[in-house]
């Protein structure tokens, strides 16, 4: 959507996501995945497969070498059925991949459903979204995860990593020779300072990792890169103990353009309602307590839809079903995004549209789910 007045401006970031209306959807059969549910109202049920949803293979293979203050993979929800009892954080160690062999099996088993599927009733528009821990920090499962997807080359219109860059500093041979052949659209690589010292406080690296210092950080996004990636694309969260206000997002834009950086998405910590998750939990205070909202950077990008700042650009929005955003042209070299999103819209949205699939999380027990919890929205079980 683009807004063309300053009524339609204020009402897109007012409203955001209520805003978002499902279009084009694949019918499908529940059984395609082999999977009948746990209790019989769930059985051959109809899901409807949104076209443009990602598919995103879990990454833990190992603990993240990172320890973002802010990383939502150390959020606990409550228990559904019993409030007082917390679920195990999707970081926690026993949540790991264990066996390769059985879990590649799997999810090979889920690529070939999904290509018959595409074969049989046109594309999805599906794209891969390579998350989770960090993809790179154990490079075997990197390259096993590579060649299956080299296996699979018309299975996605879109390949993007996420990423903190630490395996193409640490086992950089190893990650580079994986990627050669894939031809990723994009990485977005999460950075959320350009200075090293202010960085390390927020993002915590094990003190080994090489990508932690700035002179290596910003060799390989210069250098390594650019060959493997179309895109070289920033992810930096909004808080207060880093970026949070317009001067600094600036100096940060000022030093991705000069690494090359196509692209930057400046995020405002997710919103998490009172329900549903631990509040004592430390990752949860630490988000409430360093919040900036995107709002009010955006009244300094763009008070009103004719008062843009100097050397900004407005874009378009794009209003999805738990995120809003606003792009931005920044002196003419690189796009700048702003968003915001919200864990109790992605909550309603499952309540709003039963059995609509937005997304397909394989999970490292095998579970399909459109869900980031293993063990919620289950569509299919691989071993
Ligand atoms: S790099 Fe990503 S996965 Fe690792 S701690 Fe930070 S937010 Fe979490």
């Amino acid at each position: 959507m683009t807004a063309t007045s300053d009524e339609e401006l204020i009402r897109m970031r007012q409203l955001k996501s209520s805003l978002y209306e499902p279009k084009l959807m694949t019918p499908l059969s529940s059984e395609i995945f082999n999977w009948q549910g746990s209790d019989a109202s769930e059985k051959n049920k109809i899901l409807h497969v949104r076209n443009g949803l990602t598919f995103t293979p879990y990454a833990f293979a190992r603990i993240c070498n990172a320890n973002c203050h802010f990383c939502s993979e150390n959020l606990e929800r409550m228990q559904d059925e019993n409030p007082s009892s917390k679920k195990k954080m999707n970081s926690y160690p026993t949540k790991r991949i264990k066996d390769y062999d059985q879990y590649f099996k799997g999810l090979e088993k889920s690529f070939q459903i999904l290509d018959n599927i595409q074969k049989e009733k046109g594309k999805l528009n599906m794209g891969l979204s390579l998350s989770g821990l960090e993809a790179t920090s154990e490079p075997n499962w990197f390259q096993r995860f590579c060649e299956l997807l080299e296996r699979y080359p018309d299975l996605f219109d879109e390949k993007v990593l996420y990423s903190n860059g630490s395996g193409f500093a640490l086992y950089a041979q190893e990650v580079v020779d994986s990627l050669k052949n894939l031809n990723f659209d994009r990485i977005e690589l999460s950075r959320q300072h350009f200075d090293e010292q202010v960085n390390q406080k927020i993002m915590r690296f094990e003190k080994v990792q090489p990508i932690r210092l700035n002179d290596i950080y910003e060799n390989v996004t210069k250098n390594v890169l650019p060959p493997l990636f179309k895109v070289v694309k920033n992810s930096c969260i909004l808080t207060k103990a880093g970026i949070s206000n317009i001067e600094q997002v600036e100096q940060y834009l000022e030093w991705a353009i000069n690494l090359g950086v196509k692209r930057v998405v400046f995020r405002e910590l997710s919103v998490i309602g009172e329900e549903g998750y631990d509040n004592q939990n430390k990752t949860k205070r630490w988000i409430d307590e360093n919040r900036v909202t995107i709002s009010s950077v955006l009244s300094q990008v763009a008070p009103t839809f004719s008062n843009v700042r100097k050397n900004f650009n407005y874009m378009f929005t794009t209003i999805g079903y738990y995120y809003m955003n606003e792009s931005y042209r920044y002196k003419d070299s690189i796009d700048v995004i702003f968003e915001t999103s919200s864990y109790d819209a992605l909550a309603s949205s499952f309540d709003k549209y039963p059995n609509v699939v937005n997304k397909l999380i394989f999970h490292p027990n095998g579970n399909l789910s459109s869900d980031w919890e293993q063990d919620s929205n289950i569509v299919g079980k691989f071993f």
